[in-house]
């Protein structure tokens, strides 16, 4: 299974260290075959210790550097060996306005680097009551102009309603719709939207369920603890 905790806007660079201490000290007790990924906010990049984990980022700008306001690019994620990144989340693609086209660019760009891509997909409410053919459709149209067959690639599909909502997709839910997109893109398939202790059980038991992506009950250690060490 991989873990990956979103932390988002929250945590400082202090905070996420105090965290990433705590957060060692335990993780000896997680089954060795699995994997845990945190994405701290960018002014928390640093020097961690990581031997159990791994650190990425959330977000970055696909140049190595120059005059993008605002952005950081590969220069800046190289001073803290950073070669894991967030592609594609439902913040970036609808509030922070990333076109399908933009996302495909960073891809190609984080891909061509050897970037590890956790590339995230999810439909909205309304494609959701269409039925699981609109549903595919939707999230096969956000793999245009995506290489499915890079090897180092992760997909993490998170229905947009279900994130942040405490409102989980049901395990049947999740079931049909990962078992259609392993069909498409044979990769690590992770599931997102307000997974937690009290439901992570049922959630990882799920065949093609090969971990989670976790924001708010990624939050504190202690939470996301109860979802690796459950
Ligand atoms: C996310 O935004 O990636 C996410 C899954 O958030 P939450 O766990 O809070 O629903």
């Amino acid at each position: 299974m991989i873990y990956a905790a979103n932390f988002k806007t929250n945590h400082t660079r202090h905070s996420t260290r105090e965290y990433l201490t705590k957060l060692q000290l335990q993780l000896f007790k997680k089954n060795p075959t699995d994997k845990v990924y945190i994405f701290p906010p960018l002014t928390a990049l640093d020097d961690y210790e990581t031997n159990e984990l791994t650190i990425g980022t959330q977000n970055a700008y696909p140049v190595k550097n120059g005059a993008f306001t605002g952005e950081i690019g590969l220069e800046q994620l190289a001073e803290f060996k950073i070669n894991t990144i967030l592609i594609g989340h439902s913040e970036r693609r609808d509030i922070l306005g990333e076109s399908q086209e933009n996302v495909a660019k960073k891809f190609a760009f984080f891909k061509e680097q050897g970037f590890e891509i956790i590339y995230c997909i999810g439909e909205s409410l309304e494609v959701r009551e269409q039925g699981i053919d609109a549903v595919m459709e939707h999230l096969i149209s956000q793999f245009e102009g995506i290489d499915t067959n890079y090897d180092n690639f992760v997909v993490a599909y998170e229905p947009i309603w279900a994130i942040g909502t405490g409102r989980t997709a049901s395990v049947e839910e999740i079931t049909e719709t990962h078992n259609a997109l392993k069909k498409v893109v044979n990769k690590p398939l992770l599931y997102g939207g307000s997974v937690k202790g009290a439901n992570i059980a049922e959630i990882s038991a799920i065949e093609n369920v090969d971990g989670v992506l976790v924001g708010g009950a990624s939050l504190k250690t202690d939470t996301f603890l109860e979802l690796v060490l459950h």
